[in-house]
Order: C-alpha cells, then structure tokens, then sequence
C-alpha cells in the first residue's frame, strides 16, 4: 500500500512486556526489549522501560537507584508524571519533570545516580516515565561522555489536522519541524497524544527502523491489529511510511532511526562489541576510570 509515493511499513509484530521488574526501589518497569530479543529490529534502540504510572507515598528519603557505571551507549529518560534527579561523575545534574527529557550521552563511560527528586519524594505523588538505551557506534562508543536537558518548553508541538492530536517532536523531524535532540545517529523520536478517532501520518527516512509503544489507549498502525496499554507495534526496516490511527485517547511513543549494524555485546549496565571491551569496561569501571560521584 502507498500514500502519495511513500512506501508503508508492514507491521512486523506486536509485543506485550517481556519482563516486569523494580529498577532500584523507585522504578517500576514493565520492559519492551530487550526482553522481547528485538535486537535486530529497534536498533539503534537497545532497551525500553516503561515506568508506572505508580504512586509513591511520601517519604524522606527519596527512592531510586544508586551510584551506577554506563558505558557505551545513551540513555535517554522521558517523564511524564513525578519529577527525576540525576547526578553523575562528569559533573552533571539536573531535574526533570513532566514533559522534559534528559539525554545522558554515556559513551566512554560515567557513574550517576537516578532518585525521585526530594520535593517530589517528600510529598509523594505519581512517578511515570520512560528510560530508553540508545546504542552508539563503535567510532563513537569510547568519545567524552555528555549531557542534554531538554526541557518540555523547547520541545516542538505540532498539533494534527482535526485537533485530534499533538506530535511532540523530541529528536529527528516531523512535518519540518526539528525536535531540539542532538543525536549520534540519525533518530526519531516523537511523542504522541491522539484523542479517539485521531491519526498522525508520520514520514520516515527509508531505511530506518520503526516501532510505536502504546502508553495508553489503544492505537494501531499500518494495519487492523490495535495495540493496548504498553503494547509495542514493530515496523520492517524497508518502507517509509507509518499512519498511527487512535481508537481511544493515547499515549504513544514513535522511536524511530538509522540500524547501527555492529556486534552488539552486553553486560549489565555496559553494552560493547565484543567480550573483550566488556572485560574492559568492568576493569576500568572497577580501576575508578569511570569516575566517583562526589
Ligand atoms: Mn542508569
């Protein structure tokens, strides 16, 4: 099928949660892959955490994750309810809340920390989030590590023909409009809100793999089979076309970007091309090299 000369994606499947588990003691995480072994299919993406929504009662002190190394790849957290601290060995710190992203380019490696900001902690309230890995090349895996805060109000927002939803342009662009993201490798990233009856015809490089993570609601696309409550719909990589149709209010996540096609190798919170950087980066991080958070 076509629209105009754009090539639909077919849809390659829909994924419930592979695993549910507690990030620390602060996130509650239903994870999309890489439980699901999609390895090959949402590259550059490596990982998906769909955090709450929960509520937390208050407390004085703040739940979350502890001093914690990365190496080689990104992490990019975006919340939607609560408010998120980070800290970490290069010196960076900040708070996001709902609507912001933070973009932890990891790369040779860093230390953080990730808790439920004090305030938020203290007086209790709603914590809901997404974490996503995103994988570097090789060429770039051992560059400095850096860090973006992206606040909602330098987010782009495209509201649909209809006003039956809104694009949130976080990385890539959507109907021309650049989302403020700087990337390593080319991605997308948009953040949908569709009300019932609402679609958002999204236009992708040919090439790029593509999935959309229903949050809330129920929203199909390129197809009749509807995905639920975080539920992921899997796109093939040839095509370049995605129509995302909502039969209820929705929440959803495009992710979208040039396959990295390199040997991936993981452990824990290191992700490499072979067993040997991985030896590596537990020596290094075990030497100190990563840095301490102070
Ligand atoms: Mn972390």
């Amino acid at each position: 099928m076509t629209t105009g000369t754009a090539l639909m994606k077919d849809v390659i499947g829909i994924y419930r949660p592979g695993s549910t588990h507690m990030v620390g003691d602060g996130f509650p995480v239903r994870n999309l892959f890489p439980s699901n072994e999609l390895d090959r299919e949402v590259s550059p993406f490596l990982m998906l955490d769909y955090a709450g929504p929960q509520y937390f009662t208050p407390t004085a002190h703040p739940r979350g994750v502890g001093e914690h190394p990365h190496r080689g790849f990104e992490t990019v957290t975006i919340v939607y309810a609560g408010m998120v601290a980070h800290r970490d060995s290069a010196g960076n710190a900040g708070v996001i809340g709902p609507g912001d992203v933070q973009w932890m380019t990891a790369a040779s490696g860093i230390v953080h920390e990730e808790f439920h900001e004090k305030e938020f902690a203290k007086n209790g309230g709603t914590l809901h989030a997404i974490q996503l890995w995103v994988n570097l090349p090789k060429t770039s895996k051992m560059s400095a590590p850096s860090y973006q805060t992206i606040l909602n109000t330098a987010i782009p927002a495209i509201e649909l023909e209809g006003g039956l939803g809104r694009v949130r342009v976080i990385a890539g662009s959507f109907q021309g409009r650049n989302g403020p993201a700087r990337t390593v490798t080319p991605i997308e990233l948009y953040d949908l809100h569709l009300r019932a009856g609402g679609a958002a015809s999204v236009d992708l490089p040919e090439g790029h793999n593509a999935s959309s993570f229903v949050m809330q609601g129920r929203a199909s696309g390129n197809g009749p089979d509807a995905a639920g409550e975080a539920e992921l719909i899997v796109y093939g990589r040839s095509g370049s076309h995605v129509t995302i149709e909502a039969s209820e209010d929705s929440r959803i996540l495009v992710l979208a970007g040039r396959p990295i096609e390199e040997p991936i190798a993981r452990y824990g919170p290191f992700v490499m091309n072979t067993q040997a950087e991985l030896v590596q980066a537990v020596n290094d991080y075990r030497a100190g090299k990563m840095g301490h958070l102070r």
